[in-house]
Formats: C-alpha cells, sequence, structure tokens
C-alpha cells in the first residue's frame, strides 16, 4: 500500500469544482501532531479552535466547521475517531464531537508506517501540500501547524514523486509581462538581469487544474503574489483589480500597496500575449477571493 498515492487521492475539491480545503488541512494538522506527540489521540474539543482558524486562513472563503473533516475524513481510511465509551464517531456535529469526547488519530496501520519510516511524515505532508496549495502558501501553513518540514527532511527522499510545476511557466510569463508587476509596475531588476521580486502566479491554481498557459498566469511581485493567493487581492473578469473588505492596512505605505489597486485595471501583457481569461478570473473570485470587495 502507498500511503503518498492515498494522500494525493484525498479529494481536493468538490463535484461543482468547488475547492475543498478540510480534510488536506486536517491531515496537516494530524501529521503536526505526529511529528509532536506521536500517535496521542487528538481531542475534537481541544483541535476545534486551531482547526477552524486554519480553515479560515487557508480554506475557501465559506463559512464551514471543522467537525466536517474531522467525521468525513474516516472514509479514506487513514483516520479512525472513537468516543469516551469506545463508540464510533457521532457524526459531523460540532457539539456531538465535544459532548462525547470523541477523539481522531491515524488508522493503526498508517501510524505503524510512520513510526516505521521517518522520512514517510514529510513525504506525505509534502504530497498534501503539493496537491492542494500554491508554493506561495507552503511556508505560512507549516508555521500555522507548526509543522517543521525540513527539519525531518534532511534524509530528503521523495524528490521524484512530487509532480513537476513546468519550469518554463515562470520564464514565460515574467516576459509576456515585460517583468513588471501586473498590479502595481514594480520592475526592480539586478545588474545581471534577474528580477529577484517578480514572480509568477496561477490565478486558477495549478493544483486545481489551473494550466501553465499565459491566459492563466500574472508576472507579480512578491508581496502582490502573496496577497492574490491568500485572497485579499482578485482580478474580475474585466481585469480590474479587487480588494478585501476583510483586509486592513493600518500604515500609509500598506495602504498605498494595496487599497490603491482597488478599482485599477491589471497591466496587460505585450502585444501578441493574452491577458488572464475570464473564466479563470471567475474560478480566483469564487474560491480564493475573500469577498466581498471594497469599493473602489
Ligand atoms: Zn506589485
Amino acid at each position: 500500500m502507498d500511503w503518498t498515492d492515498r494522500f494525493a487521492g484525498v479529494r481536493r475539491w468538490s463535484r461543482g469544482g468547488e475547492r475543498a480545503a478540510h480534510k488536506p488541512l486536517l491531515l496537516l494538522y494530524a501529521l503536526g501532531q505526529f511529528q509532536r506527540q506521536a500517535d496521542e489521540p487528538i481531542l475534537f474539543s481541544q483541535a476545534e479552535e486551531n482547526l477552524a482558524r486554519l480553515l479560515a486562513e487557508f480554506g475557501p472563503p465559506r463559512r464551514t466547521t471543522p467537525a466536517y473533516p474531522f467525521h468525513y475524513l474516516t472514509s479514506d481510511g487513514l483516520w479512525t475517531v472513537s468516543t469516551a465509551d469506545g463508540g464510533a464517531s457521532p457524526g459531523p456535529s460540532p457539539s456531538a464531537l465535544r459532548r462525547q469526547e470523541a477523539a481522531g488519530r491515524f488508522t493503526p496501520e498508517l501510524a505503524r508506517s510512520l513510526r516505521a519510516d521517518p522520512g514517510l511524515l514529510p513525504r506525505l505532508a509534502r504530497v498534501v501540500l503539493d496537491t492542494n496549495f500554491e508554493p506561495s502558501l507552503h511556508a505560512d501553513i507549516c508555521a500555522a501547524i507548526g509543522l517543521d518540514l525540513e527539519a525531518a527532511e534532511t534524509q530528503a527522499a521523495g524528490e521524484a514523486e512530487r509532480r513537476r510545476r513546468d519550469p518554463e511557466f515562470p520564464r514565460l510569463v515574467l516576459m509576456a509581462y515585460e517583468y513588471k508587476c501586473a498590479f502595481c509596475e514594480f520592475d526592480g531588476a539586478l545588474d545581471n538581469g534577474s528580477a529577484p521580486g517578480l514572480e509568477a502566479a496561477h490565478v486558477r491554481w495549478w493544483t486545481h487544474g489551473g494550466p501553465n498557459d499565459i491566459d492563466n498566469g500574472l508576472c507579480l511581485c512578491s508581496i502582490h503574489h502573496k496577497l492574490f493567493d491568500k485572497g485579499v487581492l482578485g482580478v474580475t473578469g474585466e481585469q480590474v483589480i479587487t480588494v478585501s473588505q476583510h483586509f486592513t492596512a493600518r500604515s500609509h505605505a500598506a495602504q498605498h500597496l494595496v487599497y490603491d489597486l482597488s478599482g485599477k485595471r491589471v497591466i496587460r501583457p505585450m502585444r501578441g500575449y493574452p491577458a488572464v481569461a475570464a473564466n479563470h478570473a471567475a474560478w480566483h473570485a469564487r474560491e480564493v477571493f475573500r469577498a466581498p470587495a471594497r469599493t473602489a
């Protein structure tokens, strides 16, 4: 049985194409717990607040409860839940999970494999990150969970198992946008020809079927890339930048960097390259952007 395939197979979107981040975030949380305290059971009532925070920060912009993954992950054969009196999971109700002191843990076979192979835990975490989240978010998610992958990865295997991103995509996107942030026009460059503050962003996430096409890419500076992947910034099908009402900036510098973008037009790529496609912009607006947008 290959655990990496099993972890990669945990559904990351629903039938309607909606981003389903619940189970991946619970898996990462459980891996972080396992790294610290091996297979001690995780009490729902103790994990609930942390899981809710993770879902709010890294999940899609929809109201939800950590009780769903806590219960439903049992159907994937990786996770079991039992109550204080030894019963099975009482279902996806937060109050029932609390009342019956439900606790979850990895299945005994998975826990045994994790103990036997110390390289397995970081490999599984990478698989979940790579198949569910844009790379700009990986370090933030690990920090929020307290998952230390670099230390665990010194025996680094598993590199070959990671799905390869197209190494040409960033180069082509930066070139199409003439090495300029499509939101703020930042275009700093080093004298060796590199552009250290610029990155290629996927509009529809690569992990969720987003193609490596120019009309699914944006050249963004590092700060606007991060804010775009976190749903603070968005783009409409009419190529207008949106700013989430959930974001606040206190200093003039931060206000200028973010608020002033609201209602501005996205810089177009050079002639001959397509702008962001409306269907990719719509996916990002639905699955990532934290609506509502500020009025420009
Ligand atoms: Zn920028």
